[in-house]
């Protein structure tokens, strides 16, 4: 272990100006978004400044049953992970309570105690409220520490960037900086044997029985379990058996060769600071493949946060570029040769069975490789009466059904089907100038049967294990 981390000073911002209070019983880290015992630099800040203080850490996270969007299939990953992270916490040395309330009250509580609040950096509306009410309300320091992105936001860009083509140098020339190893600070005084309240992890399904949640949409743990272990063990296994194939099939949706690591990265189970150091390791000669992944899991997540941060309409219509909006506009009367309901839609019951099958690979399993998401949204888009219903309706199912939704990637991606990010292309009928995708062409670039074929394993496997 060594004595301080790397951790870049442009991570770190104070949220008040309250100073640190010196009769307090520990440095409190209010965890909500990087929820992970390593390579979480908002975590290590606490430990260095509760070893500085000649305090200890205690970690808190509010569970609240009002969780925009979140329903079953969400809350069962989260505390699967939780139960591990705790676990993970106590061997460090540090106590964490999980309470259920919402995340600034429980902060606060806990709060009245701390020397000071440590908190790690979400990007969302809701998270930023959050972290507003602890800072104004609470009577002892609150600093936030960006944990979810390699380089912090406000470095890279203070405006919402273009494209990926605008913010991929802007991130690159800070790399050198901020890719670098986090390791982890020693503890020296522990608090596990203080006593908190919280709930009682070893029983998830009893939390979950207790909540006041929407049950209606199933976890899917026979397919992706949540927890730093699993994230870390299915990531050794892309990189050891299919991240050489990367770069050829990734958009190749019949393969298997991707990650599958965003379901993590959503709840900060993994941090992608350990992914991107993961895979610059790699001993094996693949640089074009490990590009390729870096572009994705860096430049394009990142773009991501950048959209989410600076554009405050992220989740409304009204986040389009003009030329987006303008066009599709003028070709909301054209005709469409099919419209689908949402309850047809979310039943996979329209004429398109690869459509059909990535709605099922969605509803089943809670993940859809990204080359049957792009198509999966384009297909809204043309099936629905209007451009607005569409990206309500488009943004909704995917915020519902994946384990990796209400994310920014999420927003970034339903946005982009609607031409966020991208450029215009030739006219055409409902489209207008945004981007169009056709069955015809899933047939010729890929194995779309073999996808169709692939997703009734799943189905098979799901309704098995119902
Ligand atoms: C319509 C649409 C909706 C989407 N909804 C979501 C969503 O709800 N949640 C979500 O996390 N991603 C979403 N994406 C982005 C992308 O499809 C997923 O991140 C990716 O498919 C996850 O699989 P993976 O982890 O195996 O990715 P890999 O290909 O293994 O890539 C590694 C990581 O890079 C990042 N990444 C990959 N592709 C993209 C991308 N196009 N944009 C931004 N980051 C990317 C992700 O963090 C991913 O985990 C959406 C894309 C589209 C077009």
């Amino acid at each position: 272990m060594i004595q301080y981390p790397n951790i870049q000073d442009a991570r770190i911002q104070p949220l008040n100006d309250f100073d640190v209070r010196f009769d307090a019983d520990y440095v409190l880290y209010w965890m909500q978004q990087a929820q992970r015992a390593e390579y979480n630099h908002a975590l290590e800040f606490a430990v260095q400044q509760a070893n500085d203080l000649g305090l200890g850490v205690v970690v808190v996270l509010g569970l609240t049953d009002d969780y925009p969007e979140a329903n079953l299939r969400h809350y069962t990953f989260l505390l699967e992970g939780l139960t591990e992270t705790r676990t993970l916490l106590a061997k460090r040395g540090i106590k964490m309570a999980v309470r259920r309330g919402s995340p600034p009250d429980v902060a606060l509580e806990l709060g009245q105690n701390a020397a000071m609040i440590v908190c790690d950096c979400g990007y969302l509306k809701h998270q930023r409220i959050w972290r507003d009410q602890v800072a104004r309300k609470a009577d002892c320091r609150v600093v936030q520490v960006e944990s979810d992105v390699i380089v912090p936001l406000a470095v890279v860009s203070k405006k919402a960037e273009y494209a990926a083509r605008t913010i991929r140098p802007k991130i690159q020339k800070h790399l050198d900086d901020y890719l670098i190893e986090l390791k982890p600070i020693k503890v020296q005084n522990s608090t596990v044997n203080i006593s908190l309240d919280g709930l009682d992890l070893k029983r998830p399904a009893d939390i979950l029985a207790g909540m006041q949640i929407d049950r209606k949409v199933i976890a899917v743990s026979q397919f992706y379990t949540g927890g730093t272990s699993r994230a870390k063990k299915l990531f050794d296994d892309f990189i050891r058996s299919r991240l050489t194939r990367y770069q050829r099939n990734h958009n190749q949706p019949q393969t298997d060769d991707i990650s599958h690591m965003s379901m993590y990265l959503h709840f900060g189970q993994i941090s992608p600071l350990y992914l991107a150091l993961q895979i610059k390791k790699a001993d094996r000669p693949m640089e074009p493949a490990k590009d390729a992944f870096l572009e994705e899991l860096i430049v394009r997540r990142e773009l991501a946060a950048n959209f989410v941060y600076y554009n405050t309409q992220y989740d409304s219509y009204q986040c389009l570029p003009d030329w987006a909006r303008r066009t599709l506009s003028e070709h909301r009367k054209d005709r469409r040769t099919y419209t689908y309901s949402r309850r047809k839609l979310e039943n996979a019951k329209t004429h398109d069975p690869y459509w059909n099958a990535a709605m099922e690979e969605m509803k089943y399993t809670g993940f859809m490789h990204n080359y049957m998401r792009m198509y999966w949204g384009k297909k809204i888009l043309e099936w629905s009466s209007s451009p607005e219903a569409a990206f309500r309706t488009t943004l909704e199912i995917n915020n519902k059904y994946f384990l990796d939704g209400r994310d920014s990637n999420s927003y970034a991606g339903v946005a982009w089907i609607y031409g966020m990010h991208d450029r215009a292309w030739p006219e055409r009928a409902i489209y207008g100038k945004i981007r169009c995708m056709m069955a015809s062409g899933l047939e010729r670039k890929c194995d779309i049967q073999g996808y169709v074929d692939k997703v009734k394993t799943y189905v098979r496997k799901a309704e098995y294990t119902m």
